[in-house]
């Protein structure tokens, strides 16, 4: 939402500096027009053309351009009202769920979850890996008896997912897969994730142990032997 109305703020401030810019060339064309019509001789006459036909040049590039900007404007505010309306209709629907007690997850899948990026041809891979990963989040809800541990077990997964790319030895043999994301991709993926949560650095990636589901939690110190850190406390 923020991103959106800075957007529409952004356009708005633009196409307001654009319409001043423009009215100041408008005036220089129209004190332009006054020189030509008084010019006191041919030769000056000739020169302040020259002057009024480049001024209106100018005008006309900038009219242009602001008439580009406005309708960027406008295209910002509509999406602004989308968002606006949705949002609105989000936190209603939220007012309504208010006390409710059972709880339903909605596990989404496949292109649902993550739109692949045509050129990786990664959508159909990315699809069933999605399903599998929801199948075993619902497995987790089960054996664990809430949601939570299974909504950090399925937010998991969908980093390890995303980390991969899916580059030859990136999976292990389709043979022996289940739900369980341990069957199917090489354990250097999952640490690979464990290790980015661990990283300061890593900016959208630096979740912390908590976001690590606990059965994983065994395999963190292995991965920080493996750059010579010493695990943190659990
Ligand atoms: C042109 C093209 C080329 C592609 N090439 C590749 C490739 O080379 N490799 C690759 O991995 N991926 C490729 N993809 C992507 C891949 O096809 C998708 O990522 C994958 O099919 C997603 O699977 P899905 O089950 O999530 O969705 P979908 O396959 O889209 O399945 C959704 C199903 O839900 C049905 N549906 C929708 N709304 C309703 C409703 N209201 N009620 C009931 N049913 C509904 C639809 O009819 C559809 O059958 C390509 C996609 C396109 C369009």
């Amino acid at each position: 939402m923020d991103h959106h109305r800075t957007c529409q703020q952004a356009k708005q401030a633009e196409s307001m500096e654009a319409a001043a810019q423009l009215q100041a060339q408008r005036e220089s064309v129209a004190a332009a027009k006054a020189a030509v019509r008084e010019a006191p001789s041919t030769h000056a006459r000739q020169s302040a053309q020259a002057k009024l036909a480049e001024l209106e040049a100018v005008a006309g590039r900038s009219q242009r351009t602001l008439q580009e900007l406005e309708r960027q404007t406008d295209e910002a505010e509509a999406k602004l009202t989308l968002r606006t309306d949705a949002e609105a209709k989000w936190l209603e629907a939220l007012k309504k769920a208010e006390g409710a007690e059972k709880l339903c997850p909605i596990f989404p899948v496949g292109d649902a979850l993550v739109e692949p990026f045509w050129p990786q041809g990664l959508g159909s891979n990315r699809g069933f890996h999605s399903a599998l990963d929801a199948a075993w989040a619902i497995h987790v809800m089960h054996a664990e008896g809430s949601v939570e541990p299974a909504l950090v077990d399925r937010a998991f997964c969908y980093d390890v997912m995303l980390h991969g790319a899916f580059v030859s030895g990136s999976v292990l043999p389709g043979g022996n897969w289940t739900a369980d994301c341990l069957t199917r991709y090489a354990p250097s993926l999952v640490k690979g994730t464990l290790m980015t949560y661990e990283d300061p650095h890593s900016k959208r990636s630096h979740k912390g142990r908590a976001a690590v589901p606990s059965r994983y939690l065994s395999l963190v110190g292995a991965s920080l032997a493996v750059i010579g850190k010493a695990p943190a406390r659990m």
